[in-house]
């Protein structure tokens, strides 16, 4: 019987329940006369993934994306399976057994390491995992930050950077209003921080954060935002190429990032200084094994043969005293049992999001991928859709060349039955709407647009499970 017909529907896995695998599970709907069932596998109770555990809490609107998201799941194609994790409660080998197609939309879930001396210094920490804590992601609430040092050091010029350096500066006042979680809540209403130090390696007109997100920087409510004039003013490579650029936004943000140049401190009670074209190559502890100060080099830029800018080290060092540090440098994948890893890259190997053989060309039947874990941690949670549809597109024409699993059980109730044997407190996107309304209501109470549960276990007892 034809694969993809109401008799015999195309039955899709998709394990991840962030963007990507949203927009996958969307653009297979939009299919015409394709019939599709579609699974969602999600290792958490509730779903969205970056953008429940990633977006900074004072971003709400970027966040309103989900009400698309819950237009999907409200499909009767389309089921959720939270609280079920790939490689623990199903493997590879079972869910062959089930499903024609099986995408994987893992995301980046860890950091790209620095390897400089005294970077495992306590008190230098991955930025993933403050961005994970403060969002009140189950994995990372048990972490702890101490926030009594007044100095601390963010390490690279991203969003995420600035995501981290707005959460240290911001007032409580300003957090309060937010479904940043509770604990982060209160552990930044005692935060002694008063200095914060983002670092770039390259200079102004490199820098990767966006124009509204430095632009933002300067309407914090008690924060002095600085930049020192001899680093804010672009050297003679950068000048030419921003001359001879169109980029109107980069332009901009240059020109924001030069008007910081000009602030002098007026006493707020916090101060946010960028540093440009400055590499830590070292950090150093006390005795008791604490970061105290970050070594510093400073560089200039030279133009590779590819044409970009790259930053090389000169011999002018600087110490820079920091109690804490927080590396923001990246995002990195993490290998799924079974599944196929390029460690260099960090990624699925793939081509336009059909999983292949590491060190082949060759796609594996059935196997695909979409988001971070295809193309790497970049663009924006909307650079998904394209990346979501581009692999969709190699599905449907496998489906139509007759290129895909041939699963003994491919009954939806086949696949249940598996997954209750393995996880019988899976959870229903029924359930996270449950949860959800739960969160909303406790965010009432405090003004607040939810708060959140960070428990798996509590939010299986909220649920009765
Ligand atoms: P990113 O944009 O790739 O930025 C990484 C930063 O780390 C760059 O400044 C990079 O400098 C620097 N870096 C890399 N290796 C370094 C090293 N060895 N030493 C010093 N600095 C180093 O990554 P991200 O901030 O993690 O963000 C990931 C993606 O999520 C981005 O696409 C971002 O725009 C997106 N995001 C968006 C938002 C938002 O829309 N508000 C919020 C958060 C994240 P070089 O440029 O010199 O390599």
């Amino acid at each position: 019987m034809t694969i993809g017909t109401p008799q015999n529907p195309l039955r899709v896995a998709i394990i991840g329940s962030g963007p990507a695998a949203f927009y996958t599970a969307d653009s297979l709907m939009r299919r015409k006369g394709l019939s599709v069932e579609i699974d969602m596998f999600e290792r958490l109770p509730t779903p969205f993934g970056l953008v429940r555990g990633g977006v900074a809490p004072d971003h709400p609107k970027i966040k309103s994306v989900t009400k698309a998201y819950d237009r999907i799941a409200s499909k009767p194609n389309f089921r959720f399976y939270g609280n079920v994790e790939f490689g623990k409660h199903v493997t590879l080998e079972e869910l062959k057994q089930h499903y024609h197609q099986i995408v994987f939309c893992t995301g980046a879930q860890t950091d790209k390491r620095l390897n400089i001396p005294g970077i495992d210094l306590e008190g230098s920490h991955a930025a993933t995992e403050f961005v994970a804590w403060y969002n009140g992601h189950p994995d990372y609430r048990h972490l702890t930050f101490d926030l009594t040092q007044e100095r601390v050091a963010v390490i690279g010029v991203g969003n995420v950077a600035m995501d981290v350096a707005r959460i240290l500066c911001r007032t409580p006042e300003e957090l309060a209003t937010t479904d940043i979680a509770d604990y982060a809540l209160e552990a930044l209403r005692h935060s002694r921080v008063k200095e914060v130090f983002v670092l770039g390696r390259r200079g102004p007109a490199q820098a990767a954060f966006t124009t509204p997100e430095i632009k933002e920087m300067g309407e914090l409510a008690d924060c002095d935002v600085l930049v020192p004039p001899e680093e804010a003013e672009l050297d003679e490579l950068s000048r030419y190429d921003l001359e001879n650029s169109d980029d109107r936004g980069l332009k901009r943000k240059v020109e924001i990032i030069q008007s910081y140049a000009n602030n002098q401190p007026t006493g707020k009670s916090r101060r946010l200084t960028f540093r440009f074209l400055v590499s830590p190559v070292e950090l150093h502890g006390d005795q008791n094994g604490r970061v105290t100060c970050m070594k510093l080099v400073k560089n200039v830029l030279y133009r590779t043969e590819a044409g970009t800018l790259r930053p090389r080290a000169t011999d002018q060092y600087e110490e820079l005293a920091v109690g804490l540090v927080f590396r923001s440098i990246g995002y990195r994948g993490v290998p799924l049992p079974g599944v196929p890893f390029n460690d260099s890259w960090g990624v699925i190997p793939n081509l336009r999001g059909r999983v292949t053989e590491m060190g082949s060309e060759q796609p594996l039947t059935g196997l695909y991928t979409a988001g971070w874990i295809k193309r790497g941690p970049s663009g924006v949670i909307g650079t998904n859709k394209p990346d979501a549809v581009e692999t969709v597109d190699c599905m449907v024409e496998d489906l139509a060349a007759g290129n895909v699993l041939h699963p003994p059980h491919p009954g939806i109730e086949q696949a249940e039955a598996t997954i209750r044997a393995r996880q019988p407190r899976f959870v229903t996107y029924e359930d996270w709407k449950r949860l959800d309304q739960m969160e909303i209501e406790r965010g009432k109470a405090q003004g607040r647009p939810r708060v959140k549960f960070t428990d798996v276990e509590e939010m299986l007892r909220a649920l009765g499970k």
